[in-house]
């Protein structure tokens, strides 16, 4: 037999743990378990129509060729336009890109900025795969925890606290996942001076923007005074605004030198974004916005009553989300209790307790850096998520 070894770079990151427990809940589900999935972070609705019109014309007219590697002309000036109108942000289609969803210009981002030995901050909890995107580069990804009483907002003493030379950096991810955080504007813009005043780039992850409730605000770190925006390197998609995870759809805006050294690393790796679903982004984001809007006051209710559930749990309590479609729980109540002669020592023994014992996938704390909590994804109908709380309540009344 070979014995097969992988590189140490490959071997050194771990398989992205939202789409793990996804994979697991579908696994399981065609096995015939009745699994209910709070795992990974995707809306429930369709993708709009009129966006689909757009990828249909586009095939019956053959656009389905090779397109420039940063994007097609059409979409990208859809994004200068969508960047002005929303975020008040001016750029030329010189300072965009396009990539396939988010993830793959976070990569690209961390990749063009980051030298081996380099490190980059990162409020915690975080998104799952900045760190091993980190870890890819060379880099080092350094934490900066927040906590549950300040609602997960990161401050600028923790930042300055970590914040040496070796820092190239900073990611601000607002509305947050997993928290749903939405860092306040005084904060942010003290957190903005330190790192300008230091040189220190910002990778802006705004892919829950419009996700917003009770009265919550969202506006581009990169907007907030003329001076930031040199450092920033926005990152957006459209799969969570217009519904469309699969068609592997985002967008970055910054400087137009690392959006060239982004462009290089993506005319290597995977080309252009698939021309149809380009044109359908261009759709997207230049016609009706209306169908936003209607989905937001949707999770709304959603959120409301997973919040209000949660913490009615005993054992189970978690602040109100202001964005995105996250309410991150905290289990510690849980730990010490039995299931099965197991001890719930942790997060992901918590995450496993429910999966086993109620069939309900959650992610675990540990996959956002931070433990003691679970994130449930509220971006599902409210007859699903009362029935996955209720076979939560019913399993952790079973504990011994
Ligand atoms: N599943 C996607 C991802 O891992 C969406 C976000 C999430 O579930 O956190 O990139």
């Amino acid at each position: 037999m070979t014995n097969i070894v992988l590189s140490n770079l490959v071997a050194g990151i771990e398989p992205s743990p939202t789409e793990e427990t996804s994979f697991l809940a579908n696994t399981l589900k065609r096995q015939g378990v009745d699994v209910i999935s709070f795992a990974q972070g995707e809306p429930d609705f369709d993708t709009p129509n009129y966006i689909k019109k757009a990828a249909i014309k586009a095939i019956n007219e053959g656009f389905t060729k090779y397109t420039d590697v940063g994007g097609i002309i059409e979409l990208k000036e859809a994004v200068v336009e969508k960047l002005k109108r929303q975020n008040n942000l001016e750029y030329d289609i010189s300072g965009v890109i396009i990539g396939n969803g988010g993830k793959q210009l976070l990569y690209e981002a961390f990749a063009t900025l980051c030298n081996p030995g380099d490190e980059v901050l990162i409020p915690t909890p975080c998104y799952v795969s900045y760190a091993d995107q980190i870890r890819l580069t060379g880099a080092r990804a350094v934490f900066v925890p927040t906590t549950e009483e300040n609602e997960f907002v990161p401050c600028l003493e923790d930042v300055q606290k970590l914040w040496n030379p070796k820092v190239k950096v900073f990611v601000i991810n607002s509305p947050c996942n997993p928290t749903g955080a939405v860092f306040p504007q005084e904060e942010t813009r003290r957190i903005m001076d330190f790192l300008v005043e230091n040189k220190t780039f910002v990778i802006t992850d705004e892919v829950y923007e419009y996700l917003l409730y009770d009265g919550a605000k969202h506006i581009s770190p990169a907007a907030l005074d003329p001076k930031y925006k040199q450092w920033c390197i926005v990152v957006n998609s459209l799969s969570k605004t217009y519904a469309m995870t699969g068609w592997r759809i985002g967008y970055a805006a910054g400087p137009k030198e690392i959006i060239n050294g982004m462009n290089s690393l993506q005319g290597h790796l995977t080309g252009n974004v698939n021309s149809i679903a380009q044109k359908a982004a261009a759709e997207a984001l230049l016609g009706p916005q209306d169908d936003i809007a209607r989905m937001v006051e949707e999770y709304a209710k959603r959120k409301d009553y997973m919040v209000n559930r949660i913490n009615s749990i005993e054992g189970l309590s978690c602040i109100e989300p202001k964005g995105a479609f996250y309410v991150f729980a905290n289990v510690k109540n849980l730990f010490g209790r039995t299931y099965n002669g197991n001890k719930l020592e942790n997060d992901k023994d918590v995450a496993n307790f429910f999966l086993k014992a109620a069939h309900v996938a959650v992610v675990p704390g540990i996959a956002f850096a931070y433990e003691g909590y679970v994130r449930f994804v509220f971006a599902k109908s409210l007859g699903t998520i009362k029935e996955g709380l209720d076979r939560i309540e019913k399993a952790i009344g079973e504990l011994t």
